[in-house]
């Protein structure tokens, strides 16, 4: 589920630069296990352009609940 609020700003992938890893929250785990409320708005990382590619690039691993095929 997208977030219209700053700092999320309707974006569809969102890193958490606590954590190191980006989520789909067009994907967002149904039984709320990427636990996105409790990320610090100070951790919220949005990417231009706002897709997967660009959260790899800027070397962020996958939630491995939103997206899979996280390496940890
Ligand atoms: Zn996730």
């Amino acid at each position: 589920m997208r977030r219209k609020r700053a700092p999320f700003n309707d974006k569809r992938f969102i890193g958490n630069t606590n954590s190191n890893e980006v989520h789909d929250l067009d994907n967002e785990d149904r039984y709320g296990e990427c636990n996105i409320p409790l990320i610090r708005d100070s951790h919220v990382k949005t990417f231009s352009p706002d897709t997967h590619a660009q959260a790899k690039r800027e070397g962020f691993d996958n939630c491995a609940k939103c997206i899979g095929n996280s390496k940890h």
